[in-house]
This record gives C-alpha cells, structure tokens and sequence, in this order.
C-alpha cells in the first residue's frame, strides 16, 4: 500500500513521555519526497548487504536492536516504491524486513535478522557511473555476546517515533464525549503476515475506522477522533495515551484476526475486553500477536514504559471494566445483524491498548483474513456499510443508557 505523506495523524504523547521537544520535522509537500524505488539483498551467512536505489541522496542512521535481533534503519520520510513482496523472503543474515512511514517525517526500514549480526557499514553513495543514489548497508555475522556487549557500549537510545501533533490540542468547550477511533498497526507494521499483500490488516481496519468516524460525526451525539488517519506507525502506548489526554469517553481499537493453515478455520467478528487472564488460550496467543506490533515497527520494547495502569486505583478500574463488558455486549448484538460472528463472540484476553485504567475499551477483531468469505466481506464496501452502522446503533446505545453527553465529561472537568 503506498504511504501517504500528508494527513492529520499525530499523535503526541506528553502525558507518558513528557514533552522533551524534538525539532518539528520538515515539513514537504507529498510529490516532493525522496523515492525509495528498489531493494536487493546480496550475500550470504557470513556477510550480508542490503542496497536501497534512491532518487537522490539523504540522511540514515542504523542501528540494532536484540530480542528479537533486528536492525533499524531511520531516515526522513520517503516515499517507498518497492515491489510488492518485497521483503518478504530474506537472504543470508536478513529474515525478512518492513518498512513504512513511523511518524511525520520519518520513515523506517525494519530488519529481521535470524542471527545477532554486527554493522559494518551504513552509507549513502552519490550517483556515479549511471548507477542512482544508493544506501548499502552491510551486515557481518557476530555471536551472542559481541552483539550484546556493542548494543550496551553504542547505548544511545534509538529516538522513539514521536509523531507530533499537527494541530495544538485546545480546551474544547464541546461537552459532546469523545470516541477514540483505533485502526490497528501502520507503517512497517502491517498486521497479520497471514493477510494477503494487497489487502493487509493494516488497510482493511484504517478504511473501516474512517468510515465508521464520518459515521459517527454524522449523528452530531459525538466528537471522533482516530489514533491514526494514514498509514503511520502509532505505539501501543501511544493509542492509549492518545485517548487519555484527551479524556475520551470510549476507546474502540479496530483489527483484524488470522488463523494458521492446520489451526482450522475460525470465522467471524469477535469483541474482547481486557483481563489479566485470558478467556482461552487462542484469546492469549492473539494478544501477544497484537502485543508485539511495537517489535514488529521496531522499538525497543525494554525501554518502553508499557504499563500505563498501575497508577490508578482499583475503582475507576471497576467501573472502566462493568462500562465496557456493557458496550462489548451491546456491539455483540448489533454487529450480529450485520455479520457473521466468531462461535464465542465476547472473550477477554491482556491487550496493552485496552489497559486505559478509566477509559470503557474495546478491542474488535472484524473477522479472519485467513477464511475466505470474512476476507471478501472486510474488503467489500457493502459489508463495511452494514458493520459500521452495526456500530454507530451499538455506540448510541452505549451512550444513551448512560444519558449522552451529561455523565463523562462533567464528572471528568
Ligand atoms: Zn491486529
């Protein structure tokens, strides 16, 4: 899918991180980005090199990053015309890799690698000889011990993808509560590696998410706002603080599931909610799928704060919990109207975007990219209609046994 460089997606987060200013990234316009037109690795074992042609000569940074070995590569955003698969089946060193836009501004190469490897070198080449712009980078195998002792002495932290906010937030005099829309993944990470290339998660649940805000702002009951409007790379921690400060009143992250060849075929939409321990262990194993999505961008997960909750006492925590079983069973029986449902339809399972300890959360599985039929429904506009609007009645029930507007944000002033 190709990354689009405008768009208001920002998303700062100075409640978690602090407001450590970065300078504001170049701002261009979209036709005059670098292109990023084509990708080799070469090699073998031993040595690994990836050669990036560009249309002409920018800045990068590598580094590496262990558990699971990866290497990064950050550079300003550029527009990526690679081929479609490409990434997809590694050589030598590399596994696989990703690459997309991890914030305004800045665009990122995610490296898998299937050994600890050290840097030798990272180097943007004039154009000479016909040959075009070029970033080679080369990878030599290393083991364990010297991969780890290079990370602790190179120890300048990766900057973190800190998308900033395009708009400063003003205090809003607009009593109506606020819905924080969340499509999940973006950038580098497209979601499920099971979806196939030309409908990833990523794209099947920004689209749906965009339909279902217009949706909603078409009632006039609500204000709307989305962790992510374009393909960029948001952090777990990120989505969550995106709804803390600006004290939404219903947080619902949007994803799509897939099931490994020989695990059967399960179908179908599926609405969890948080818990320490999760309903069944499939619920489990898709909460640590989705969990990993800031690995799979490239962050350093160790250095992340991830538990936003344990500041927080147990009450809002209680009452978070009963609000958002309330609306998971209410979008359970709307969405049922609208599509096909998973046979266990409501479970709960450890999800970090769910943790907003006074927040009602819901995180929807919209159906499996791995069965057919769910597949053609997520991609078919018909189906979108009827599912968003499944969910704008669930939304609205939500709100109206509550009494819209009147509770969340007088008592949250
Ligand atoms: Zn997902």
């Amino acid at each position: 899918m190709a990354m689009h460089a405008a768009g208001a997606a920002g998303v700062i987060c100075a409640l978690l991180f602090g407001a450590a200013a970065a300078p504001a990234p170049e701002t261009r316009a979209p036709g005059d980005l670098p292109v990023a037109r084509d990708v080799r690795l070469a090699g073998d074992e031993a040595k690994t090199r990836l050669v990036v042609d560009l249309d002409r000569k920018i800045e990068v940074r590598a580094f590496a990053l262990a558990n699971p070995y990866r290497v990064i590569i950050d550079m300003p955003q550029v527009s990526f015309a690679f081929p479609d698969s490409a990434g997809e089946k590694g050589r030598g060193l590399v596994k696989a890799f990703r690459y997309g836009l991890v914030m305004q501004g800045g665009s990122r190469i995610v490296i898998d690698l299937g050994k600890p490897a050290k840097i030798e070198r990272t180097q943007v080449l004039d154009p000479a000889n016909g040959q075009p712009a070029r970033l080679v980078l080369d990878l030599a195998a290393t083991d364990r011990d010297t991969f780890m002792r290079a990370l602790a002495l190179n120890n300048r932290a990766p900057d973190r993808p800190r998308v900033r906010d395009p708009e400063p937030k003003e205090e809003t005099t607009d009593a109506r509560p606020l819905v924080v829309l969340d499509p999940g993944h973006g950038g580098p990470d497209h979601g499920t590696r099971l979806a196939p290339t030309d409908s990833p998660e990523k794209a099947i649940v920004l689209e749906f998410c965009l339909l279902l805000r217009d949706k909603l702002e078409k009632t006039g009951k609500y204000r709307v706002a989305m962790t992510r409007t374009d393909d960029t790379f948001v952090a777990l921690a990120d989505r969550v603080g995106f709804a803390r400060e600006r004290k939404a009143a219903l947080f619902i992250s949007v994803h799509a599931d897939a099931l490994e060849r020989g695990d059967g075929d399960a179908q179908g939409a599926t609405i969890y909610t948080l818990s320490e321990t999760a309903s069944d262990p499939a619920a489990a194993s898709l909460a640590e799928a989705e969990n990993r999505a800031d690995v799979i961008a490239g962050l350093d997960i160790a250095a992340e704060a991830t538990d936003v909750a344990d500041i927080l006492i147990d009450l809002a925590k209680r009452e978070t919990k009963t609000f958002s079983l309330q609306f998971a069973r209410t979008l359970v029986g709307e969405l049922r109207n609208a599509t096909r449902m998973h046979k266990e339809p409501m479970r709960s399972a450890s999800f970090v975007v769910l943790k907003a300890p006074d927040i009602p959360s819901v995180l929807v599985e919209l159906g499996y990219v791995t069965n057919r039929q769910d597949l053609k429904s997520m991609t078919s506009e018909a189906w979108r209609t009827k599912a968003t609007d499944a969910v704008v009645q669930a939304v609205g029930t939500f709100f109206n046994a509550r009494g819209v507007g009147a509770i969340r944000p007088a008592a949250r002033k």
